[in-house]
């Protein structure tokens, strides 16, 4: 049994951000679980990517598969009842009046957040880890530090349950993401990212390109697309 203190609970989308997070966790944690969120995505592409990426991190990385703990899917469909965006229905993907992509879910991610930290306080986990990014090229609000430590200070009070939240890429950009997960897993782990994780907004999976599959011209995998040469160019 592990102790209290070597086990994490990462949010994991089944993305590439979300991925490197996971392989993070299970470089430091003796017990690692992970939570995902079904809000009725556009695509369930992502959904259906988790299990293929933790069966291939339980399948090739002997130092990793007996850290791997269950996987929880928490509903979140009521941020569906809210409201029209780009992630759930099929609107333009485009920037708003307000400044922000319509992909933006007003409230997604701090309720992402709450939920997560109830599941970790039933788990017995202090310790979140999540791929909030301040660097990314959307600025969401609910990623920003301030937003975050805030939220953490409020679950805290709460709760009263002293749980930490890590982000390990909040300062990276994409390239130094691609980066940070070949340092963490080498070759084996970037063939798992540009294989079966997911980022495109359009849910394509039938384009394969060098940085992995998608429509190639959506923010996603422009944000890839443009990370992977640059982390390619620094390599050489
Ligand atoms: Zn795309």
């Amino acid at each position: 049994m592990s102790t209290q203190n070597s086990r994490a609970l990462v949010l994991f989308s089944g993305g590439q951000d979300s991925t490197v997070c996971l392989a993070w966790a299970l470089s430091r944690y003796e017990h690692v679980e992970t939570v995902g969120f079904d809000y009725g995505q556009r695509h369930s592409v992502e959904m259906e990517c988790r299990q293929r990426i933790r069966d291939h991190l339980k399948g090739g990385f002997a130092n990793w598969a007996g850290r791997l703990g269950p996987d929880h899917v928490l509903e979140a469909q009521s941020l569906r009842d809210v409201g029209e965006t780009a992630m759930t229905h099929e609107t333009k993907i485009e920037m708003t009046a307000a400044g922000l992509p319509s992909t933006f879910v007003p409230g997604r991610n701090l309720l992402f957040i709450v939920l997560a930290a109830a599941l970790a306080y039933r788990r017995a986990i202090p310790f979140l880890v999540g791929g909030m990014c301040e660097t990314d090229y959307s600025g969401y609000p609910d990623c920003r530090r301030e937003t975050l430590d805030a939220q953490m200070r409020a679950i805290f009070l709460g709760m009263e349950y002293p749980l930490k939240l890590h982000t390990p890429l909040m300062e990276l950009d994409k390239s130094e993401t691609w980066g940070l997960g070949q340092k963490l897993g080498g070759d084996a782990l970037t063939q798992v990212i540009v294989e079966d994780t997911h980022t495109c907004y359009r849910g394509d999976r039938e384009h394969r390109h060098d940085w992995g599959y998608g429509c190639g011209n959506c923010p996603a995998c422009d944000l890839r697309s443009r990370g992977w040469k640059k982390w390619k160019a620094g390599k050489v």
